[in-house]
Parts: C-alpha cells; sequence; structure tokens
C-alpha cells in the first residue's frame, strides 16, 4: 500500500491538516533513534533522546532568599540577638547556636536550627553588634527548603524534548555535563529548474538567481539538521535519475520546483520509476502542490518553487515532519489570535497564509501576495491565516504564527 494513502478526491483539495497529519504519521514511522552524546553546550536545538530524570534535590538544601539574619523564631523574645556566625554562599555553616542569629546572604545555607530570616531591612544592629528584629516575624519566611524546585527521582524533560538555552540551563542546575540526543537529520537539498543561476553570476537571459537554496539550507541549519547540499538539478530526466541516485545516506530529500504537474516535473517521472510518489493539491495558498513519496526508500518532499511557496510549506508542514522525525511530540506552531487590521472581501478555495506584521495589536499584511514575492515574508513578522470559503472585515478575529516561532 502506499504509505501516503490516496489523494483527496480528484479534483478537491487536500486541507492542511490532513497533509500535515499524513507527513507526521510517515514520519512516525521512520522515526530517528540513533543518538549521540554531547556536551551541554553542544545541544542547542536538538532533541533529548532520554527523559532526563532529575538525581538531585534542588535546592539541595534549605537556603536563605534574603541577605539578612537567620534565627530559631522560638528565640526571639524582643530582645537583641548575639551575632554567632556568618554565612557566604558557598559556605557550610555550623548548626545555629541556641538563642543567637547568624548573620546570612542570598543563597547561603540555612545554618540546622534555625527557622526563619528576616531580611536586612527589618534588623537594627545595635552598638554593641547585637541585632534587634523590629517587624514581626513567621516561621520559614525567607528559606527556600530543600527541593522546592525539584526532587530527586521526577521527571523534569521528557524524552523528544527540543533543547534550548533554557532546557540547557536546567540540565546544567541538576550538573549534567552531557546530554544524549538524536543525531541530525540528514537532508539533501535540491533545486530544481533550468532558469536558476547561482547569486554571484551575471544573470542571462530567461535566468533568476537560486533563492530557495540558501533559504532552505539555511533554516535546515537553524532546526539541527545536516544538510547535504546538492545545488541546482536541471529539467532533464537522466541527470534527475543520476544525482537522486548519488544521494547516499540521507534521511530527506529536499526538492523545490517541478511540482507543478508541468511537463517539465523530471523529480516525479524519477520517483514514480524508482519509488512511488504522491502528488498532493493542497487547500493551501500559497502552496498548492505538493510531492511526497520515496527513491530507493529515501522519503522525498517536493516543495513548490516559488519562494514565498517554499516558505509557507516548509514552514507549516515540512518543519514539524523534520522535527516528528527526531521524536518531538508537539510540533505545530504557536499561534495568536488577533483581530485583521484590513478587509478580506473575496473568498478562497484554499486556506491562505498572508504575509503579515502586527501593528497595534491588528495584522497587516503586505501589499504583493503574489507566491513569488519573497519580499513580501522578509517584511512581514508573521503569518495571517484566512480559511477556506471565509471572507473578513478589519476587526474579526484570525490567527497569526509568527515567523519566529517557524524559524528556529
Ligand atoms: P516550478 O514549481 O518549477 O514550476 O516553479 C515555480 C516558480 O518558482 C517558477 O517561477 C520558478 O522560476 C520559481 N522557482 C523555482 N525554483 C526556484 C528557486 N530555487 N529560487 C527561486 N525561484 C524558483
Ligand atoms: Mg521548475
Amino acid at each position: 500500500m502506499n504509505p501516503a494513502g490516496k489523494p483527496g478526491k480528484s479534483g478537491s483539495l487536500m486541507p492542511v491538516e490532513v497533509a500535515l497529519a499524513r507527513l507526521l504519521e510517515m514520519a512516525d514511522a521512520s522515526r530517528i533513534v540513533d543518538r549521540e552524546r554531547l556536551s551541554l553546550a553542544q545541544v542547542q536545538g536538538r532533541v533529548l533522546a532520554d527523559d532526563l530524570v532529575s538525581t538531585l534535590d534542588l535546592p539541595p538544601w534549605p537556603n536563605s532568599a534574603m541577605d539578612g539574619y537567620a534565627l530559631r523564631l522560638a528565640d526571639w523574645t524582643g530582645e537583641p540577638l548575639v551575632v554567632s556566625q556568618k554565612i557566604f554562599a558557598g559556605q557550610a555553616p555550623d548548626p545555629l547556636q541556641p538563642g543567637t542569629c547568624a548573620r546570612i546572604f542570598t543563597g547561603a545555607p540555612v545554618p540546622a536550627g534555625a527557622d526563619c530570616v528576616e531580611m536586612q531591612e527589618n534588623a537594627e544592629v545595635q552598638a554593641d553588634e547585637r541585632v534587634r528584629f523590629t517587624e514581626t516575624m513567621t516561621a520559614g519566611q525567607n528559606i527556600r527548603p530543600q527541593g522546592q524546585e525539584t526532587t530527586v527521582g521526577e521527571l523534569i524533560l521528557p524524552a523528544g524534548t527540543r533543547l534550548g538555552p533554557i532546557e540547557q540551563g536546567l540540565a546544567a542546575s541538576l550538573g549534567r555535563a552531557e546530554l544524549d540526543v538524536i543525531r541530525k537529520v540528514r537532508v539533501a537539498v535540491l533545486s530544481t529548474g533550468d532558469e536558476l543561476i547561482e547569486p554571484g553570476q551575471p544573470l542571462g537571459p530567461g535566468q533568476i538567481y537560486n533563492s530557495n537554496r540558501v533559504l532552505l539550507c539555511s533554516w535546515l541549519q537553524r532546526l539541527g539538521c545536516e544538510v547535504i547540499d546538492a545545488g541546482i538539478l536541471p529539467d532533464d530526466l537522466i541527470t534527475t535519475r543520476a544525482r537522486l541516485g548519488e544521494l547516499k545516506d540521507v534521511d530527506l530529500i529536499l526538492s523545490t520546483g517541478g511540482v507543478s504537474v508541468g511537463e517539465a516535473d523530471f523529480l516525479g517521472i524519477a520517483l514514480r520509476e524508482e519509488g512511488e510518489l504522491t502528488l498532493w493539491k493542497l487547500a493551501i495558498k500559497p502552496g498548492k502542490p505538493l510531492t511526497f513519496g520515496h527513491f530507493r526508500g529515501v522519503p522525498v518532499i517536493g516543495l513548490p518553487g516559488n519562494p514565498a511557496s517554499t516558505l509557507v510549506t516548509f514552514a507549516l508542514l515540512t518543519r514539524p515532519y523534520l522535527l516528528r522525525r527526531q521524536g518531538v511530540k508537539d510540533v505545530e506552531p504557536l499561534t495568536v489570535q488577533v483581530q485583521a487590521g484590513f478587509d478580506w472581501p473575496k473568498a478562497g478555495n484554499r486556506r491562505e497564509y498572508l504575509r503579515g506584521r502586527l501593528e497595534h495589536g491588528r495584522a497587516i499584511i503586505y501589499k504583493n501576495q503574489s507566491s513569488g514575492v519573497l519580499r513580501s515574508a522578509a517584511w512581514a513578522d508573521g503569518l495571517v491565516e484566512v480559511l477556506e470559503d471565509r471572507t473578513l472585515v478589519a476587526g474579526d478575529s484570525v490567527y497569526f504564527i509568527p515567523l519566529s516561532e517557524v524559524l528556529g
């Protein structure tokens, strides 16, 4: 059976969420389980291979939340107390001598026998250096108890968590110098089209510069993938076949262009010959044609070539697929509901992802939403979702997907 399933009814378009669900199913079926052990500093953007379980209480001992004085509440009769020791962060204190207090600083261990810390602002040092407390105190105040944040054996981060600065900091707080992460997904990037040349060369007749290649390679790196830059593929079957065959040891072949059922769809022909291919017509704009298939067992995703289409289909479909291949559970971007700052008088049969910005809490859109216009996305800071068969007037509610949610 074709693992990609059947495309929607002929003539009908596949809703974005159906395409995403299918891609994620396929990603689950080819989950990468190989792992590597990395130092904590190197795990940024990678995916945790095992549950991170605490082997420590945090804090490991009760400590002071303030600069002040530690005392046993029962010793406080209203008479000033002698200061019997000074405890800085990093020191191991002696037990508190009964009837005295200890000078203590933020983060320092509370000495055994003390049950309260009073902040220095509420303490008066007498001429004889004894300390009088001016406010009512309660047991436990200003003490961060042992295990307040975490206790031994607690699940801190589940396997499948994407690691960033916060997770790195958390692992460090538990004393972890290394973590096991899923190995990088190896993605080969192919740009198809006879019209493409690389920037830096003079532009000949009929040619355009290849913008998708660097866009995707750079984006994939941000996602923690290993990028195999397979360059430009001419619109030619023999070369297509040969170049695909050269791509050894990759987890995904990601191509752009040549998927619009055009005559120059050589990628599609090569996939049909040596694997399988499903051409999806998605209810998405920009976007619509998207190829999913296999070439000699290697998954292939073919994105439409227009740069804004490449961007939108990568952000909404390929990115979640790649994260799921590494075992990430929540792969969809956070979206926020905002008011439309524009009218949308004509309903479309595809879900539109307009390149837009938030201004005073309302989404406004770039003046030219053509799928060839990458500049729209550079101007934008998010995608404004307009559902199928929907019209809008300014003030209506729309979903906004910040680009920052999908770019990393
Ligand atoms: P295609 O899907 O091959 O028919 O391409 C659709 C449109 O996207 C055409 O106008 C192509 O010239 C353009 N295009 C395809 N690939 C790229 C690319 N790598 N960089 C910039 N534009 C592209
Ligand atoms: Mg083309």
